[in-house]
C-alpha cells in the first residue's frame, strides 16, 4: 500500500544578510533559507521581494501582499530549525547581465566579485583578476 508522500524538502541552513535589494533599492536584511537542490529563497525585509536562487520572484496581485511576504518570512525564520550560516550575497545584481557572464559560482565563495563594480568594464576587469588568482 502507498502511502501519500508530500514532497518538502528541509531546510539546510538559514541566513540573514545586509544587501542592496534590487527591488526596493535600499539597503536592507534578507532573510534566507537553503534547501538542498532548490538553492536559496530570499526575502527583502524592507518590500517583501523574495528572490529563489537569485531569480526575482512574482508577487502575488493581491492587497498588502508585501507586508503578508514579510512576516511570512519572519515566521519561518522562527519557525525553522536549521543552523545559521553567514552570506555576503543574496540577491542578484538588478541588471540582467547575470546570464550573459556565463557560468558563474553559486557558491558564495567569490562573492568578492560583485562588490560594487558597476559598468561592463569594471565587471571584465573584476572577472579577469579573479580569474587570474
Ligand atoms: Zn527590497
Amino acid at each position: 500500500m502507498a502511502s501519500v508522500h508530500i514532497y518538502r524538502p528541509a531546510v539546510a541552513c538559514k541566513s540573514k544578510t545586509r544587501a542592496k535589494c534590487p527591488d526596493c533599492r535600499e539597503e536592507s536584511i534578507f532573510v534566507g533559507f537553503h534547501v538542498v537542490w532548490h538553492g536559496w529563497d530570499d526575502t527583502c525585509l524592507r518590500c517583501g521581494r523574495s528572490f529563489a536562487d537569485g531569480e526575482w520572484m512574482e508577487l502575488a496581485f493581491q492587497r498588502g501582499i508585501r507586508s503578508k511576504m514579510i512576516s511570512r518570512a519572519r515566521r519561518r525564520w522562527r519557525e525553522t530549525d536549521a543552523p545559521v550560516i553567514k552570506r555576503t550575497v543574496v540577491s542578484p545584481d538588478d541588471t540582467g547581465t547575470e546570464q550573459s557572464e556565463g557560468k558563474r559560482e553559486r557558491a558564495p565563495a567569490g562573492a568578492a566579485q560583485r562588490s560594487g563594480a558597476n559598468s561592463t568594464e569594471e565587471r571584465a576587469a573584476e572577472a579577469a583578476r579573479t580569474t587570474n588568482t
